[in-house]
């Protein structure tokens, strides 16, 4: 019997098929390679398709036994989201339905969902935890909450046993190499930086300089993404010992500013990185930052990596190694 990955060729994705395999779970990866890289899996576990087509979704299911299904399947970007909602929609909130659809049919029971801190909005307090009011305050964090909500229906009716994960923000890369965070188009901060870094980009833009934090720039959680896979084995493990459906945060619990992780990422790669002070980007609450408590009491959860410089390092070094080849001395 197989763990079904959807996305698994993707960042987060691929690190929790490598943390199901150092426990000993067989991986079968569903990925249409939009986002995902073929290289980040083993060529003869990757099933490629798409979400959207049922057919190929029941073939995916009558040929492989499959025990349960860990879908991190899913576009991401706040603003396109904003820009073009009805492509999330379908994405995110429909393609799930396939699958759990055919979940149903095929009666797989248990689900571990990838879902996000963007599902809480503008937070009311710090640290959010997992009783914070559901406020999403844009149409990706409406297509996470719309699929928890769904969750809750699909164990009533169909006993679909879920665990829902929201994650704060996920960096570094597996220090045995080999993946990492490569996005196409990158908007995530700590890449950005180091394309800076690697003189790819003239500068990193700093997206608002007047939120209520200490020094004016967005406070964020960010989580080692291995820290992150690792709990979606202790979700998997915890369904398959009886346990109840339920959501869990995945976060460091220390918030950091835009400014301090330059300064990090500074040090990290001895790089001056210009840095650039811009208008706020839309959809951006001031401050995230979570609280893990109840994942680590309920399923023993323990972060390997708490400290910000060495979860830098860690995407530093898969850094270079991915991009820093003959271009990293062209000037932009
Ligand atoms: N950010 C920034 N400049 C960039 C990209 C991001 O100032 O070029 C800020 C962004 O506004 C947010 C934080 O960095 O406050 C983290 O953004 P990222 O896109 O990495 O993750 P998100 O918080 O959107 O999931």
């Amino acid at each position: 019997m197989a763990i079904l990955v959807t996305g698994g060729a993707g960042y987060i994705g691929s690190h929790a098929v490598r943390a199901l395999k150092k426990s000993g779970f067989e991986t079968l990866v569903l990925d249409n390679l939009i986002y995902g890289h073929a290289d980040f899996v083993q060529p003869d576990e990757l099933l490629k398709g798409d979400l959207e087509d049922r057919q190929f979704l029941d073939q995916v299911f009558q040929n492989h036994p499959i025990e349960a299904v860990l879908h991190f399947a899913a576009y991401a970007y706040v603003g396109e989201s904003v820009a073009n909602p009805s492509k999330y929609y379908h994405n995110n909130v429909g393609c799930t339905l396939n699958l759990l659809d055919t979940m149903v049919k095929y009666h797989v029971r248990h689900f571990i969902f990838s879902s996000t801190c963007a599902t809480y909005g503008e937070p009311l307090s710090i640290p959010i935890d997992e009783n914070h009011p559901l406020r999403p305050i844009n149409p990706y964090g409406r297509t996470k909450f719309i699929v928890e909500q769904i969750l809750d229906d699909y164990d009533k009716a169909y006993y679909i046993k879920s665990v829902r994960l929201r994650y704060f923000n996920a960096a570094g890369a597996d220090p045995e190499g080999g993946i990492g965070e490569d996005h196409t188009p990158e908007t995530h901060l700590i890449p950005l930086i180091f394309s800076v870094a690697i003189n790819q980009l003239p500068h990193i833009s700093i997206f608002g300089t007047d939120y209520p934090t200490h020094d004016g720039t967005c406070i964020r959680d960010y989580i080692h993404v291995t820290d992150l896979a690792d709990a979606h084995v202790l979700g998997l493990q915890y369904l398959q010992q009886g346990g109840k459906t339920d959501v869990f945060n995945l976060g460091n619990g220390n918030g950091f500013s835009v400014k301090e992780v330059i300064d990090v990422a500074r040090e990290v790669t001895d790089k001056e990185i210009l840095a650039i002070e811009a208008e706020r980007r839309a959809g951006d609450p001031a401050e995230l930052v979570g609280s893990s408590k109840k994942i680590k009491e309920i399923l023993g959860w323990s972060p390997k990596y708490t400290e910000l410089k060495t979860i830098i390092e860690t995407a530093w070094q898969w850094h270079k190694s991915r991009f820093n080849h003959e271009t990293c001395n062209q000037k932009y």
